[in-house]
């Protein structure tokens, strides 16, 4: 019996975060990308945690590493119900998924709290060693510490989804 595919078809589920014009929003900030509701009628809300400028910069690897682990904590300490704080693929920010519909400003609130932990943290990072990470060696806590400084006195907002026009293009 072949395995039973949901909704086949030719293309890839649509992804909401390629529907957001990156040359349109201003960096540091916070951004709704999305609200989900599962089966239960539970919501769940995903967020842009953006640090740096799309396609101006990347944060490497070995610091938004470090972002995450002790982003991973912090946060947590300014906002209840976080189920996942992880790094953006192209290195600029984070996602962070959490239960419920927190209100924009408070998760702004949340996001620069933690940053000033982590721009403050002068401690050993959580989570690293060869039991808890699966790249222990590969994190850089100065350059993270920095990266928070330099958010923090950049300035965070609450960013607006400006969404690609595709009118003009063909076939997508
Ligand atoms: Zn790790």
């Amino acid at each position: 019996m072949p395995f039973p595919l949901s909704a086949h078809n030719d293309r890839m589920a649509n992804v909401e975060s390629f529907d957001l014009d990156h040359t349109k929003v201003r960096a540091p900030y916070v951004r709704l990308a999305g609200v989900k509701a599962t089966p239960r009628g539970d919501h769940i809300s995903k967020y842009d945690l953006r640090l740096l400028q799309p396609n101006q910069g990347a944060i490497d690897p070995a610091a938004i590493h470090t972002l995450e682990h002790l982003l991973a904590g912090y946060l947590r300490d300014h906002l209840e119900n976080v189920v996942d704080v992880s790094p953006m693929g192209c290195r600029t920010g984070l996602y962070m998924a959490v239960i419920g519909e927190p209100d924009e400003q408070g998760v702004l609130g949340a996001f620069e709290a933690a940053l000033r932990d982590t721009a403050g943290h002068d401690r050993p990072i959580p989570g690293v060693s060869e039991l808890e990470c699966g790249n222990y060696r590969d994190h850089d806590l100065d350059a993270a510490r920095r990266h928070a400084r330099e958010a923090l006195a950049q300035g965070l907002k609450v960013q607006e989804t400006v969404l690609l026009d595709r009118s003009g293009t063909a076939s997508m």
